[in-house]
């Protein structure tokens, strides 16, 4: 009957154990996959820091988490290498103050580390069932300060607009008007663009005085942007 104790405390240390390994790994994807890369924004890598990732991965690629590639996430879909979440966040240089919409949910890992950063982050998914996990998930962390929505993230979020920053996670031919109109004066949105199948541009779009300046930042493989017709 001393079984049962033994057998507790056993299996709880090695959860302790696993979540230290983890902070452990985290913290070497940060030096190493971002740091070591040249992106020193600090907000970005302090909420990189403390995102555990491997929460929003299937559950048996956890150990893979934090390696240096993007994973599967079901649904035919992807979260992002963490380099390339890296490199977006901190394209769009986020401020306490933010408002930032993400087209693009997914697993809600971005959204996970935008909302460390930023005041309320709100962020779209169109197939139902990832919105519904990563809903889910970022409750169950207590990132209260993200909404998601399921739908076609096309037409943007019309009733939270002006967006201080935008980040749409999947790969557009051309950049949705809706989303531009949304972009507040003063803006930021990054978005992979260009044609179907071929590597995309990573483009940094700002509005600056009613312009708007676009740079092209990274060449970028993206899961495509679909329309709610695509998808059924
Ligand atoms: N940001 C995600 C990675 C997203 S992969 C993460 O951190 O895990 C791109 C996601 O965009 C997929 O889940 C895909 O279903 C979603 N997507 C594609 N087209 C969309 C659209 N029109 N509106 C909303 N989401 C879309």
């Amino acid at each position: 009957m001393r079984i049962l104790p033994v057998l507790f405390i056993v299996l709880f240390s090695m959860n302790i154990h696993a979540q230290n390994n983890y902070e452990l790994k985290r913290h070497q994807m940060v030096q190493e996959q971002v740091k070591n890369r040249g992106i020193n924004h600090g907000p970005t890598l302090k909420a990189m820091k403390s995102v555990p990732r491997h929460e929003f991965v299937l559950q048996g690629l956890r150990p893979s988490a934090y390696l240096d590639t993007p994973l599967p996430i079901g649904h035919k879909q992807t979260i992002s290498q963490p380099y390339i979440v890296a490199f977006m966040t901190s394209e769009l240089n986020p401020k306490p103050k933010d408002r930032v919409l993400e087209i693009g949910t997914g697993s809600g890992y971005q959204a996970a580390v935008l909302a460390e950063i930023v005041d309320t982050v709100y962020t779209i998914e169109i197939v139902e069932p990832l919105g519904i996990q990563a809903r889910n998930k970022l409750q169950k962390l207590g990132y209260d300060n993200v909404k998601v929505r399921i739908g076609d993230g096309y037409n943007g979020w019309p009733d939270a607009a002006p967006f201080d920053a935008i980040i749409v996670t999947a790969a557009v031919e051309e950049v949705p008007q809706p989303l531009i109109d949304q972009l507040a004066e003063g803006g930021r949105m990054i978005i992979p663009v260009g044609p179907h199948r071929d590597l995309r541009n990573l483009q940094l779009i700002k509005r600056r005085k009613g312009k708007l300046i676009t740079k092209n930042r990274l060449p970028v493989r993206f899961v495509p942007f679909t329309r709610e017709k695509d998808s059924l």
